[in-house]
């Protein structure tokens, strides 16, 4: 079905019929492309796999959000997790700018983080390459500075100017992107952002949402200030989208658990479709409310009428 967003449809008019009825529904996959249809699209497109990843900046880019600054970013990442590889060949995951009209600036979410949160929310552990419609700004690039080992290699393609219609680009290392870096290791941390992760989080009593609150709370990234926190939302069809908080050793740009979820739920609703946010529980540790406030003010620009509930966790 013909989706309303302009942008979406000039992007799905790049592939023929085969690929843009299976591109039509992307969201029913979180964003994701499976390894075999990897392959597959490759094969019948005749471009390779970096190539691919290029041709589907403009589809993952019409997912972005932009009222602020009207500029859509969209990325693509490579996973290298060997359990979804085919052929050697891993699953792509998309992911696109959010702005939110009523909060600073910095409460957004940059495509790259909204692509590598898509693949660690996959419980993908490292990845090979990110593909993004324009530069890495400052932020992300200290971003990618949480990427454990495995990922350092990491291919990170952008267009070249005017190039992205015929799919050329340019392929940058972080190092390259990044020189003299602030990294983890400065706070003491190996840095393993991608890392499967669980802290013995416990919640005394709690319903379903809570637990997977939970759940996201004990997967999520804060080694430099314990401050674990995830999110729960569940739409009105009881769909329910995780969060976790991502932690920068700068502490900036840190991505907060509902953040996360939204970047998600953005990749899981038809193109350009309205916030369909029923509930939202936040579940962080206790003694700790450092993200109910960005949470509850985020919360209420997408979903005004959605009260968030708070809930303290306990270590093991
Ligand atoms: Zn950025």
């Amino acid at each position: 079905m013909p989706s309303d967003s302009p942008l979406f449809e000039s992007a799905l008019g790049r592939f023929p019929d085969s690929i843009r009825t299976d591109l039509e529904d992307i969201h029913r996959r979180g964003g994701v492309i499976p390894a075999e249809r990897v392959v597959t699209w490759t094969k019948e497109l005749q471009l390779n796999v970096e190539q691919l990843m290029m041709r589907l900046l403009p589809v993952a880019a019409a997912f972005g959000r932009p009222p602020l600054s009207g500029f859509h970013v969209g990325a693509v990442v490579q996973g290298a997790g060997a359990a979804w590889k085919h052929q050697g060949v891993g699953n792509l995951y998309l992911g696109a700018n959010l702005e939110f009209a009523d909060l600073m600036p910095d409460a957004g979410v940059h495509a790259e983080q909204a692509a590598f949160n898509n693949a660690w929310l996959h419980d993908e552990s490292a990845v090979q390459a990110l593909a993004v419609s324009a530069f890495p700004c400052g932020a992300c690039r200290q971003f990618l500075g949480e990427l454990n080992q495995a990922s350092q290699d990491l291919a990170i393609l952008v267009p070249v100017a005017g190039g992205r219609d015929e799919g050329r680009f340019q392929s940058h290392s972080p190092a390259s992107l990044l020189p003299q870096p602030f990294t983890p290791q400065e706070l003491g941390v190996s840095g393993n952002f991608l890392s499967q992760m669980s802290h013995g989080l416990l919640v005394a009593t709690g319903d379903a949402e809570v637990r997977q609150a939970l759940a996201a709370a004990n997967a999520s990234y804060a080694p430099y200030t314990k401050s674990y926190a995830g999110v729960a939302l569940a739409t009105a069809e009881d769909a329910s989208i995780l969060g976790r908080y991502v932690e920068c050793v700068a502490f900036t740009p840190s991505l907060s658990p509902l953040a996360s979820a939204l970047a998600q739920l953005n990749l899981q609703q038809p193109c350009g479709t309205a916030w369909a946010i029923a509930r939202a529980t936040l579940v962080e540790v206790r003694g700790q409310s450092r993200q109910q406030a960005l949470v509850q003010a985020m919360l209420a620009s997408v979903a005004p009428e959605v009260e968030l509930r708070h809930v303290h966790c306990e270590g093991s």
